[in-house]
């Protein structure tokens, strides 16, 4: 997406922004900081071309609030969803593994609570889990049961990349979960993805899918090739669920330069806000998603969120210099331009030191360990023989070479 379009889209966006908003209903939990959110609402987006309307702000399952000896704090959690739904954030996001089984569990516990059709509830399908084609049905079967549920209002198959798409074609989950969308027992079917925009773009064309679900936020714009994975969905008409906004959290505490910069331009407005207004500013994106650990967390997305503010020019510019102070401090500074590319060897340079700049920020290594094993072997760090022809292109004066023999020992 060129400039000229995306500032034709913020526009239509703030043209849209008044119009979805759902009245407000007010609400009170006895908290200090929910006091000045009092009455919020958050900002809505219509699902496709329809009269249904979800919420900017989708509360992510996967990092619940924990008692000591890590059981989820499920009182806790009550309070928040209370919290959330007074608020208009009725979409709630789990999956069959997070906290091992319990998300699902305690998800489907407090949410009975309410009317089912006031809220969204979002599962997924974990192809590598299944052994033989039944599993499906047996793991779909399972978390109806766990969540207390007739049906799920969005579903997706989960984590797709290269060779989960494999799995899933092997044990036709796509069509058993379109059977079951048939029965009604899924609204909407989508997938959620973590590799290239070139396999997106296969898997995309592929079905007949109502959303996709990836990680975009302004870190991996570029580095992580998020850019071109959001305009592969715009260009397929295919609204966009978006994960780790936050990175991490990474983008909730950038280094002191970065948070700076950020202060001085907005003194009252978090690191975090930042990077949602950053998200939400796309007008692809449906949904955001927020893994909030503690009432704080929802407290303040809460007043961003309500209404989301598409950033300004320059807001924007403050970002792009904050950004700059932070990336300065990434393991390897590279910026994905692909000038080294293509490797006579195939090595895939950018996206290495992509997921590994990622995996340094966040130090999740399960994340780094299945990005970086979707790779073919040739494309791996310990393909590259050493020729140095890459590195007279990098601009960055990166030793390439020698920062993937550093990795290739990593991953040993
Ligand atoms: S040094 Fe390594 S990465 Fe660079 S071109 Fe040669 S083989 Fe490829
Ligand atoms: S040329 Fe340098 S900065 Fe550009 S993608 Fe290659 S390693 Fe990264």
């Amino acid at each position: 997406m060129d400039r000229r379009q995306f500032i034709k889209d913020l526009v239509a966006l703030a043209a849209l922004a008044p119009v979805t908003r759902i009245a407000a209903k007010a609400g009170a939990d006895g908290d200090k900081s929910s006091d000045i959110t009092e009455g919020l609402q958050v900002t809505r987006r219509p699902f496709r071309n329809t009269a249904q309307t979800v919420p900017l702000l989708g509360f992510g399952c996967m990092r619940l609030p924990t008692l000591d000896g890590g059981k989820i704090d499920i009182e806790t959690v009550r309070k928040m969803v209370e919290r959330a739904m007074k608020a208009g954030c009725n979409y709630f996001d789990t999956a069959y593994m997070y906290h091992g089984g319990e998300s699902e569990r305690c998800m489907g516990e407090v949410l009975k609570a309410y009317p089912r059709d006031s809220f969204y509830l979002t599962d997924k399908m974990p192809v590598w889990f299944a052994k033989e084609a039944d599993d499906i049905e047996r793991i779909f079967k399972e978390q109806l049961e766990r969540c207390q549920t007739e049906y799920f209002d969005f579903y997706l198959v989960h984590s797709l990349n290269k060779s989960n798409w494999e799995l899933a074609q092997k044990y036709k989950a796509y069509e058993f979960l379109s059977r079951m969308k048939k029965e009604g027992k899924i609204r909407r079917l989508g997938f959620s993805f973590h590799d290239t925009p070139e396999v997106l773009k296969t898997i995309i064309q592929s079905h007949e899918w109502d959303f996709c679900q990836i990680q975009l936020n302004y870190l991996d714009w570029e580095l992580y090739r998020s850019r071109e994975q959001y305009e592969v969905a715009a260009e397929a008409g295919v609204p966009l669920v978006i994960m780790e906004p936050l990175r991490g959290g990474v983008l909730a505490s950038l280094s002191p330069d970065a948070t700076e910069i950020l202060k001085k331009a907005a003194p009252d407005a978090s690191a975090a806000s930042w990077a949602f207004r950053f998200v939400g500013s796309l007008p692809n994106v449906m949904c955001i998603l927020s893994g909030m650990t503690r009432p704080e967390h929802l407290e303040d997305n809460i007043k961003t969120f309500s209404p989301l503010k598409p950033l300004t020019d320059d807001e924007r510019k403050v970002l792009d210099e904050a950004l700059l102070a932070y990336r300065k401090k990434l393991a390897v500074p590279c910026t994905a331009c692909r000038y080294c590319m293509p490797c006579p060897f195939g090595v895939q340079i950018p996206r290495i030191f992509g997921i590994y700049n990622q995996y340094k920020a966040s130090g999740n290594r399960w994340q780094f360990n299945s990005h970086y094993n979707s790779l073919p072997k040739s494309g791996r760090a310990d393909s590259c023989v050493g020729c140095r022809r890459c590195v007279q292109h990098c601009p960055q004066k990166i030793q390439i070479p020698e920062m993937l023999a550093k990795i290739a020992e990593e991953v040993k």
